[in-house]
Parts: C-alpha cells; structure tokens; sequence
C-alpha cells in the first residue's frame, strides 16, 4: 500500500467466502472501477470458510430437518447458484462433489415425522426418495448392520451435496481478478484495525497503511461485530461464538447421512461426511461448544470476545431462557465433556451410534484443529438467538455481515444483495442480463 492513502469504490475486509464472493460479484456485473479485499491470513478462506473447519455441505434443504419449507427453498436457490456458478466457471471440477445424501430417521417418532416431511417436500426437490430399511441396506450397508430400531430416511442420491469452499472462494478471486474493466487490489495478510467514517466515505486503518473508500463491507465472521459496536452499530446484538469439533472414523460411509434435528436445538444433531480434504476418512459431527473466542484456536481473541458478549441485562436474559430448557442444558453439558481428551471418545460413541450402530471406539479418532466457529447472534431487545446470517446496515455506505451455516452455501445469495445496497448508494449499474445467464440459469 501506498503512503498517499490509495482509494476505491469498495473495500471489503475479510476475504473467507462472504468477501470473496462480494468480489466476484461486484467485479464482474457491476461497473464499478476499483475495488479492494482484506484479509489479515496470508489465503485466502484460510479460516471457517477453510474445508478443515466446516462439513463441505451444500446446504439445499433436503435433508436439514430444522428447515421450514420456505427457508428450505430459500436455501435451494442460493445453493442453485454456486452450482450454476461451478458450472460456467470451473473449468478442472474441482469445487463441487456428488456424493448420496440423506437424513435418517431413527425410531417411530422420527420416522413418521419423516414421511410426513417427505409428502411436503418431494414435490419441490427432483430426485427426493424415502429410503426404507431394504433401500438403506443397499445403499448405505452401515447404517443398517447391528440396527434394532425402525428406520427411513430421506434421501437424494445423485446431485451435488459437497463443497470445497476454500476452493471456491480462491476461484472467485481469480476472475475477480481477470475483470480488465475493474481494477481489483488483494491484501492478503493485511489486518484492518479501525475504520473511521470522513465524510461520505470512509478510512480504513490497516497494519500497512491506510485506505479510503467510498463504501465498506465488513465480512469479517465473529469481527463484524466488534467493527461495527465499534462504530457506534449493532449494539442491539451480543455474540454468541459456538465451535464445532469433528471426529473421524474410516470410511464406513458412501455419502453423507444427517440425523433428525432437535427442535430446540436447531444446530445440534450431527452428521457423517466423506471428508474432501482426507479421502480415506468420513467425519462424524460437528460437536456444538460455546467459547470464549471469536476465533478457533486464537487465545488472543479472547479479549475481543468478551467485548461483543457484553453480560448485561440482554444477554443474561437470553442465555437464562436457553439454560431453562433441560435438552439445551444437558447439550451444554455433554458438548464441553466432548472435549475432555480422556472421556471424549466413549461420549461421543454413544451419539455416533445413532448413525454407525456397530461403530467401535477403536475406529473414532478426535480430529485435531479441525472445526472452526460459528457466530451466533443474541437478539438482546427480544432476548432470543438470531440464527442464520445476520446483517447491519446503517444505510450509510457501510455493512457489516456475521455468517454462521449455511454461510458458505449461501455466498452468491448473501453477495447478490449486498452488491444491490452498494450499487443504490454509489448509483453504478448492475449486468442483471449476465447475472440470468451466469448464476440465475442451470449451466
Ligand atoms: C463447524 C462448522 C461447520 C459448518 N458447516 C457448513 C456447511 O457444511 N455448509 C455451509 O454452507 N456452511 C457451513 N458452516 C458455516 C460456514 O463455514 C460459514 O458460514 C462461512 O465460512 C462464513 O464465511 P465468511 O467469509 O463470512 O467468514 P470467515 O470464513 O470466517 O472469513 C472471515 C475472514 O475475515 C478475516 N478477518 C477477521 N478479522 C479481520 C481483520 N481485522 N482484518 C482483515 N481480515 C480479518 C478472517 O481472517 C477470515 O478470513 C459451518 C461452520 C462451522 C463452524
């Protein structure tokens, strides 16, 4: 970076897949003419955006058993234009995978709820079968063997359910990078540390300089928020930083099984993924952990975490009504002895079990600093959890995105309109022609 404080139409900090794929969008279907991306890592996606840090899922509502069918199909579309995007831009394959997929139902009470959901949504997903006990000992043998219980699942067994979005995100960078009408500045291991609001603009205060810009997005996970609190924004919000641990087992499965959601615990149940990144093991989780840092693994975070929990009235009131509830407590419980190295393998069996009932201890190994974080936000005026991405705009060039799952298979969705915020402020032009063509038709 320059002394003379270089200046753009936009600067993103944060350059995991949210950033990455502003990037992508802003470059290519608007005319905006310089454009600038932060990320304090030396990569890009380097962090929960990485393979080792999420489950690889492309989120379509299919098999996520927390889902109504609304946000099921809200889900599909943004799903739908990662895969319209790998289908127009990836020349090597390389970003997405076809693997079964399915959600298992255990017991009667699961099984019925089931098939009740199956008659909802079959009509709005191609492909969507109900696998009964004969189909699931052909197509997933493990689940099956040593099984006592009543099972179905729902499944979709040839279409794409797997995702390497770190990949993707450096694939958005790259063409990024080749839109010659958009001048693209990538400041890789660059920490943004203030910004400051000058005018109808901003300043963006870094380790290596300083920059200013007519318009900020602030994709910067658990971050947003302590960057936006700091600005005087989203004090309506705390955040709740929830890791998630996975184990690995060999691969006893062909394609990825998820288990019925508890309804109070909307993010609880786990799951069985072949792992992209290691392909003779499938992970089990992710585990569900509150902790005290706002990056996993990052003990300098701490500090930072405490600013954006903010124990007041607000806060105590929403993690009281969480703790009411028996399940959430005992959850609570159970996913912090998760994590104590001598007892957590035989824990973790029993829940496992409900996937690979003949799995043995010997095949469950913990994966080490593999999971990453996921900010979940405290709605402090309702006392509740907001779940799902949260967004705060101010309405005066500036956005600040938290992005707990489905994140990642929400990208281009969440991109697509923050670039319509960025373009009514600066009043630049949107390609809505080639963004059709491109993200919004089946390649
Ligand atoms: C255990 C787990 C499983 C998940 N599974 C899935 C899944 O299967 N499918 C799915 O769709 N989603 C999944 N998610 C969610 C998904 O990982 C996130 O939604 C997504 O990665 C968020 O991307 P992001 O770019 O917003 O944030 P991040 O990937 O966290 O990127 C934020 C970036 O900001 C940078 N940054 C922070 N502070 C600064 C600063 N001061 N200056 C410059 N840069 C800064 C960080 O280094 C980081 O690179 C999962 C998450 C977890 C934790």
């Amino acid at each position: 970076m320059t002394t003379s404080n270089p200046s753009f139409d936009v600067t993103i900090i944060g350059g995991g897949i949210s950033g990455s794929a502003l990037l992508f969008m802003l470059s290519r279907y608007t005319d905006l003419k310089r454009i600038a991306l932060i990320e304090k890592l030396p990569h890009i996606a380097a962090l929960n955006s990485h393979g080792r840090n999420n489950s690889q899922t492309l989120h379509c509502g299919d098999i996520e058993t927390n889902y109504t069918l609304e946000k099921a199909l809200q889900v599909q579309g943004s799903a739908q234009m990662l895969v319209n995007y790998a289908a127009h831009f990836d020349r090597s394959n390389e970003l997405l995978h076809k693997y079964p997929k399915m959600v298992l139902g255990v017991g009667p009470q699961e099984c019925a709820a089931l098939r009740e959901r199956f008659k909802i949504f079959s009509p709005h997903y191609n492909g969507m079968q109900l696998l009964e006990a004969a189909d699931l000992e052909r197509e997933e043998p493990a689940l099956m063997r040593g099984r006592q219980e009543e099972v179905v699942a729902l499944g979709v067994l040839n279409d794409y359910s797997a995702v390497n979005f770190q990949k993707v995100a450096e694939s958005f960078v790259s063409q990024a990078r080749t839109q010659h009408a958009c001048e693209t500045e990538i400041m890789l291991g660059t920490s943004v540390s203030r910004i400051e609001q000058r005018g109808d603009g901003f300043r963006v205060n870094t380790d290596k300089g300083v920059l200013n810009s007519r318009f900020v997005v602030v994709s910067a996970g658990a971050h947003s928020l302590l960057f936006a609190q700091k600005m005087g924004y989203g004090h309506e919000y705390a955040c709740l930083p929830v890791a998630g641990s996975f184990y690995y087992i060999p691969n006893l499965l062909r394609g990825k099984v998820y288990t019925v959601q508890n309804d109070k615990l909307p993010f609880a149940a786990i799951h069985g993924d072949p792992d992209l990144l290691v392909p003779d093991k499938t992970r089990l989780g992710p585990t569900a952990l509150v902790l005290p840092m706002l990056e996993r693994y990052q003990p300098s975070t701490i500090p930072d975490f405490f600013k954006v929990f903010s124990f007041d009235k607000g806060v105590l009131k929403t993690m009281g009504g969480l703790l009411k509830v028996s399940d959430v407590r005992n959850y609570m419980l159970k996913n912090i002895l998760f994590e104590i190295p001598v007892i957590r393998r035989r824990l973790f069996l029993k829940d496992a079990r409900k996937i690979i009932p003949e799995l043995q201890l010997d095949q469950l190994e913990f994966a080490k600093r593999v999971g990453g974080i996921r900010p979940v936000m405290i709605d402090k005026a309702n006392a509740k959890l907001h779940l799902g991405e949260a967004k705060i705009n101010p309405g005066n060039g500036i956005i600040f995105n938290m992005t707990p799952s489905p994140g990642a298979t929400s990208c281009l969705f969440n991109a697509d309109k923050d670039m319509r915020i960025v373009a009514e402020r600066l009043g630049c032009q949107i390609d809505e022609a080639r963004i059709n063509e491109e993200l919004k038709t089946a390649g």
